[in-house]
């Protein structure tokens, strides 16, 4: 089972921000900013690469959420980025669908 997995079913510990039927969000354990969340949708989707079409709209959800987690935890006016690494090649090392949310200084640094 991945990490994640482990995580959602609470077999691992994690510092958990937001929880609902379809999402979990944890603050990333290795952070690179002063904010470092993950967004992980709960069913095992590998990546955006095979995602099916019937699981797109938690796409929706996790995006909407973590505007929401921005205007709640007070870093949506300073800006932050929603990062989506699909592939070991883009640097996804977890095998389990998920967003990081950064926010902080440091991401000035992180350009495209
Ligand atoms: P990625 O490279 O996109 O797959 O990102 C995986 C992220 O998961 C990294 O930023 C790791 O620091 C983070 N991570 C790995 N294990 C844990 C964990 N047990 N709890 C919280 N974050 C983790």
């Amino acid at each position: 089972m991945c990490i994640f997995c482990q995580i959602i079913k609470k077999e691992i510990k994690a510092e958990i921000v937001f929880e609902d039927e379809e999402i979990i969000v944890i603050k990333d354990i290795n952070p690179k900013a002063s904010v470092h969340l993950l967004l992980i949708p709960k069913r095992h989707i590998e990546s955006l690469i095979t995602l099916e079409k019937k699981d797109a709209s938690l796409l929706q959800e996790i995006v909407f959420r973590a505007k929401l987690l921005a205007e709640e935890l007070g870093f949506a006016s300073s800006g932050y980025k929603l990062i989506l690494n699909s592939g070991q090649g883009a640097g996804q090392l977890v095998p389990h669908l998920h967003f990081h949310l950064l926010s902080g200084s440091e991401i000035r640094d992180f350009a495209i």
